[in-house]
């Protein structure tokens, strides 16, 4: 039979699994199987050849038990109403675990913002915002990038927000410019994360990082950050791919060369003839491997070929749940998705802080706290491991819906 590929389908699976697990009813399990408020807007945009196009974009809002909800808005050609819902909760999970005064939200437009020009993706960021400005807000849910988004789109949003709402409001939306109220230390922090990540995990299996060889799926914000500095901490780069190909050296990578010649949305390996494919990358020697790309990357198709004693997730969703077991089984350590990703949004909230006191702090302020949020996050989830028995996954899921089901207990809903 077919493996089922569907994201939402796999997430719900585990939050029942986690749910049950803490003892909750099935009510609660009803009730974060799917986000309270989900919203498709439709958004017309006035193009560069001065046609119309109108765009198909969403908001969702898995839970807002624990807070204000919080999460990026993705620009792909493959968004769809599922991957949202399930994106955002997985949001839910990632603010759970570190502990954050938050519930999941996320957001995406269908489009590809590599065929659109500047001002075409001005316009329809601004259009965005005003679809989904009724439901959206400082203290009610807070945008940020992901897939395909920065810093500029974050700027115009906020732009286009505090002119519907007649005030400044930079706490609408993080990821912004340091000049508009961006954190320090928030473009690198879904990187610096998954470094943490990284270190936490070869402690436990006992490699040293100058020895790990590391291969890394996806050259953008977050992968080609991570080639970064793990190349500056003296592990070797061994593998890294763009979306049409990969480039594999037991010796290690030019990293250098590569961040100097890739392009804003991560694109390398075309200067390259010597390449493999994606597919082909993930199954080479290695002692990490990090997918930092999209959904659905490592199947039961191939997790029996991974070499990698460990599997950190710095994408969303990479990793199927057939996967995971089969993996999990042959003593893989996996660190998920909504733990290894969790540095974004850490910084993002303490953008959000900072704009809400009028106070900014340095960036070494902001590493040391992300540090601390972060291997204490790891350690609770492997804790959960280790004295429940269960795959890092479903330990990470135990740990990120309690808050969030332990909120909506006391507040009367469940
Ligand atoms: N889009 C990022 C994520 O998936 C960051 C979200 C945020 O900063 O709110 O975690």
């Amino acid at each position: 039979m077919a493996e089922n590929l569907n994201v939402l389908e796999s997430t719900q699976y585990i939050i029942e699994q986690a749910l049950t697990k803490l003892g909750y009813s099935s009510a609660m399990v009803d009730l974060l199987r799917e986000p309270i408020r989900l919203l498709t807007v439709r958004i017309p945009v006035r193009m560069d050849d001065d046609s119309v196009k109108i765009f198909k974009g969403y908001r969702a809002q898995h839970n807002d038990a624990v807070g204000p909800t919080k999460g990026g808005v993705r620009f792909h050609p493959d968004v769809n109403e599922d991957e949202v819902k399930a994106l955002s909760i997985w949001m839910s999970l990632k603010c759970g675990i570190v502990d954050l005064p938050y519930g999941g939200g996320k957001g995406g437009i269908i489009c590809d913002p590599r065929q659109m020009s500047f001002r075409e993706l001005e316009r329809l960021s601004r259009g965005y915002v005003r679809a989904i400005s009724q439901i959206v807000g400082p203290t009610k849910d807070i945008p940020a990038p992901d897939v395909m988004t920065n810093s500029q789109i974050m700027a115009w949003m906020m732009d286009e927000y505090s002119s519907i709402r007649e005030f400044d409001a930079p706490g609408f939306i993080t990821g912004k410019p340091i000049v508009l109220g961006g954190s320090h230390g928030r473009e690198t922090a879904t990187a610096k994360g998954v470094t943490i990540m990284i270190e936490q995990a070869l402690k436990k299996r006992s490699i040293p990082l100058q020895d790990a060889r590391v291969i890394i799926q996806g050259f953008g914000n977050a992968g080609s950050y991570l080639a970064k500095f793990m190349h500056e901490m003296g592990a070797k780069v061994v593998g890294i791919s763009d979306v049409y190909a990969g480039l594999y050296n037991p010796d290690g990578l030019d990293i250098e060369y590569l961040l100097d010649r890739r392009d804003s949305f991560g694109t390398v390996t075309k200067l390259f003839t010597n390449t493999i494919t994606n597919k082909e990358l993930l199954e080479q020697e290695c002692d990490i491997l990090v997918p930092a790309a999209i959904e659905n990357q490592i199947t039961a198709e191939n997790a029996h070929r991974i070499k990698a004693p460990i599997i950190v997730e710095a994408a969303n969703g990479p990793t199927t749940l057939e996967a995971t077991k089969i993996l999990s089984d042959r003593g893989v350590l996996i660190v998920p998705d909504v733990l290894a990703s969790a540095g974004g949004v850490v910084v993002s909230y303490f953008e959000w802080v900072q704009n809400n006191q009028g106070y900014y702090w340095t960036e070494s302020e902001v590493h040391t706290r992300l540090q601390e949020m972060l291997e204490k996050a790891f350690e609770n989830v492997y804790n959960v491991h280790m004295t429940r028995n269960v795959d890092m996954r479903l330990a990470a899921y135990m740990v990120g819906v309690r808050k969030m089901a332990e909120a909506a207990r006391f507040r009367g809903w469940v």
